[in-house]
């Protein structure tokens, strides 16, 4: 029933990485009753942090205080488990150090607690086709072109999939490295910026190659060629793993996720330049990939923009 993901493993070595340094929203309705320390942010409620960005319920020696009665986001973390027609594809966050690292139990173990996460309802992918433009795509086909990317990711997966999607949807290859390349240095932007006149002025620095002034940063230095070079093996384990979680067709916009999916190859060799792997990784899955907050329209608009090309 379980399909386990290649060449990823974990087991929590009590690092406490995934307790701090980001919100951890929680649901209103399941926190009723409860003493957790929460604030509202926005109309969201979150679990309250210290002022070292470390949620109140983790302790020095890194142990959760709530264990185990803590919210479900808690429990569920770093697992994302997809219902397919297939079976349930397991997938992991690469923030959490253990799976970063490759260290873990075999899988038998954690069957129970996956067992039990799944009876909680889990997303369902691939059961109905997708529409592309004029499109439709099934899951047989997607398969074929997953498992296509998978074998063409060390290479160029933009290329890959110009030569699956791109085809099905009658664009001419350059067209879609020139869109990828150019909404790369927009999502850098709107990475390093609080508002869209910022993200403007940083992807069009980004873009030139020039110095640029990140609200999050301060002044960070231009990257020639920033968008080129090979890709690492870690780089590549990364991102295969992100295309066998399904995370493509998790979203609204199938198109939209493929194009984050693109940006993201990119930003992970324009990253690693800036801060090193690990960071660079970070970044992208907490707040590109996989742990978003507030991307539905960004990625509506990558997806209009890639159709006004066909
Ligand atoms: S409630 Fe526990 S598991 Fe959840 S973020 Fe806080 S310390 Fe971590």
């Amino acid at each position: 029933m379980f399909i386990y993901p290649s060449d990823v493993q974990y087991t929590c070595v009590q690092c406490g990485k995934s307790c701090e340094h980001w919100r951890v929203w929680v649901d209103g309705e399941e926190a009723r009753g409860k003493s957790w320390e929460l604030e509202q942010d926005g109309p969201r409620l979150r679990l309250a942090q210290d002022d070292r960005g470390r949620c109140l319920e983790l302790t020095e020696q890194n142990l959760c205080r709530l264990h185990p009665d803590k919210p479900s986001v808690c429990r569920q973390f770093p697992f994302l488990l997809v219902e397919t027609p297939d079976g349930v594809q397991v997938g992991v966050s690469f923030r959490c150090t253990a799976v970063f690292q490759g260290k873990g139990v075999d899988w038998a173990e954690h069957e129970p607690g996956l067992r039990e996460l799944l009876e909680r309802g889990v997303p369902r992918v691939g059961f109905e086709p997708v529409a592309l433009g004029h499109y439709q795509l099934d899951w047989q086909t997607y398969k074929g072109w997953e498992a296509f990317w998978l074998e063409r990711l060390p290479y160029d997966l933009c290329d890959a999939v110009a030569s699956t999607m791109g085809a099905a949807l009658g664009l001419h290859p350059q067209s879609l490295e020139r869109l990828v390349l150019m909404l790369t240095s927009s999502a850098i932007g709107f990475l390093e910026s609080y508002n869209n006149e910022g993200a403007a002025v940083v992807a069009a620095a980004v873009a030139a190659e020039k110095e640029y002034k990140s609200s999050r940063r301060g002044w960070t230095a231009p990257i020639r060629r920033a968008f080129v070079g090979e890709m690492s093996e870690q780089a590549i384990r990364y991102l295969s793993h992100v295309i066998e979680r399904k995370n493509v067709w998790l979203g609204s916009s199938f198109l939209g996720r493929v194009l984050m999916l693109l940006t993201a190859q990119r930003m992970l060799l324009y990253y690693t330049r800036l801060e090193g792997f690990a960071l660079a990784v970070d970044r992208l899955e907490g707040e590109w990939l996989l742990h978003r907050q507030g991307l539905d329209d960004l990625e509506q608009t990558f997806e209009d923009t890639l159709l006004q090309l066909v």
